[in-house]
This record gives structure tokens, sequence and C-alpha cells, in this order.
């Protein structure tokens, strides 16, 4: 996901994926012998507050440039893990947290040169039972920096409920599926993993994965994917369901 703020098309600006992908898969940390562009950053803004946001951090400080997160919210609030940010802060990665990106600088050709951020303080709780960060009207300033990566989470491919309306989605495009076996609304369809829980781990994609192989099998061997009801346990009409 992007944040949606002027000036996040200018060139140094990365989502996380791309970024570790180019540092890691594409050996921008062998330079000069991969010259893959974050490499030659001086000053890396990462946005976002989770693991990844920790990882790209961290990884920029490794390549030699300094590296700042950017976070809107309070430390409690971090969705990282406790060690990851612990770990980030003792290898130097600098913090300003509640403070929110407004709008990335760039020069006549486009490239950053660095980012307005505003101040935020924590308002009332929201559906995720966590603060609200509330802007700071008037407390904008500007970082120079010459990269930004955007690591504020990713959502779902829209095509997937686009392409298809018989298969149920959640309101954040995440695909319903029943837990026990992994069965989507469409005969014959299984779903597991990210698309189904959201941005998770790989041990839980795994654990999906399992129960929907097993209920693949049944499936195509037409075995009935749930046990019977043992007679005399079906709940009364009005309770069912
Ligand atoms: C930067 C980063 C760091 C992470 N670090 C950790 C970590 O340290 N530990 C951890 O447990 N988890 C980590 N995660 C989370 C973990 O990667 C995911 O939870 C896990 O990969 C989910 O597995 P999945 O199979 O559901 O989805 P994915 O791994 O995303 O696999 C989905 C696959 O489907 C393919 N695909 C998409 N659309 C189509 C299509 N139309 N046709 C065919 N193929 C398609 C994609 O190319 C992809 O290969 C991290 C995630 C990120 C982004």
């Amino acid at each position: 996901m992007f944040m949606g703020v002027p000036g996040e098309n200018a060139v140094g600006v990365f989502s996380a994926n791309e970024y570790l992908t180019r540092i890691n898969l594409m050996k921008a940390y062998d330079f000069p012998n991969y010259a893959t562009s974050p490499i030659r950053a001086k000053h890396v803004i990462t946005v976002g507050g989770g693991n990844v946001a920790m990882d790209s951090a961290r990884c920029a400080l490794r390549t030699g440039a300094k590296s700042t997160v950017v976070y809107r919210r309070a430390r409690e609030q971090m969705p990282a893990r406790d060690e990851e940010i612990h770990h980030a802060e003792e290898e130097g990665v600098v913090f300003h947290l509640l403070h929110n990106p407004t709008r990335i600088v760039t020069d006549d050709d486009n490239r950053m040169v660095g980012m307005e951020v505003i101040r935020m303080e924590l308002g009332e709780p929201d559906d995720s039972g966590r603060r609200r960060p509330v802007p700071l009207e008037g407390s904008e300033y500007f970082i120079e920096a010459d990269c930004c990566v955007v690591s504020i989470g990713n959502s779902p491919n829209p095509l997937i409920p686009q392409t298809s309306p018989d298969l149920d989605t959640t309101r954040w495009g995440t695909i319903v599926a029943d837990e026990n076996t992994m069965l989507t609304s469409k005969p014959g369809v299984f779903a597991g993993g990210d698309v189904v829980s959201g941005a998770a781990t790989v041990i839980s994609a795994m654990g999906q994965a399992k129960i929907a192989a097993e209920h693949i099998h049944k499936y195509v061997m037409g075995i009935p994917l749930k046990e019977e009801e043992p007679e005399g346990t079906e709940q009364p009409a009005e309770t069912a369901g």
C-alpha cells in the first residue's frame, strides 16, 4: 500500500517489497559490482512501524545510508515485535515517532530531496482499539532525504473480487474461507494464507495450506468435507446457524 501523499511517485520512493527485493535479490548490497539503485541513497526514511519497516530500516543502514523511521503513532502502538524495534535502535536506526509524512519534496527532475512531516498526537481509540493519531496543525517541518521506503502494509490483489463476483470477500478484499476446510464460497475453490487472513506469517500460511490440501483431496475423491453430525445432535432450527 502507498500513502497517497503528493510527490509519492518521485524517483527514490519505493515500496518496502521493491526496496528489499533490490537490496537482497538484486544484490544492491554488493556495490559497485551491482549498481542497483537504493545503494546510492544517503538518507533513507522508512515509513511504518511493522516488522517489514524494521527490516527495511536496518537494510538501509547496512548499505551505508543514514536510516530514519517515521511512524504516526507512539512506540507502544508499533506493530513490530519488541525485539525487532530494539535491534533496529541498537543498530542505529533513528525513530521519529508520532510523525506522519505530508509530502515528498522533489527537485526539477522529480528526484526526492526530502520529506515534509507533521507531528501527531494520540486521540480517541479507533476501530482497531488503538488510539487514533491526530495531526498537530502547523507543526510541519522538512527532513532532507533522498530515499523513502513505504512500509505501511499490503492488501490482496483487487482483481480477485473484480473477476470472481461469486467468491465471497471481506471489506478488506481478503477471501472468505471456512477455517476448518479452507473451502471458499465457490465449490471446488479453496484458499489460505495472507489472502485469507490478511498479512500474517509463513507458519500460519503453511498451516492453512495443510488444512486446504487435506480437504482438496477429500473434495476430488468425493469424500464429504465435514464429518456427519451424529444422530440426535442437530440443533433446534431457531438456534442453528
Ligand atoms: C518484507 C516481508 C518480510 C516478511 N518477513 C516475515 C518473517 O520474517 N516471518 C514470517 O513468518 N513472515 C514474514 N512475512 C510474511 C510472509 O511472507 C507471508 O505471511 C507469507 O508469505 C504468506 O504466504 P502466502 O502463501 O499466503 O502468500 P505469498 O507468499 O504472498 O504467496 C502468494 C503467491 O501467489 C502468487 N500469485 C499471486 N497472484 C497469482 C495469480 N493470479 N496466479 C498465480 N500466482 C499468483 C504470488 O506471486 C506469490 O508467489 C514477511 C512479509 C514481507 C512482505
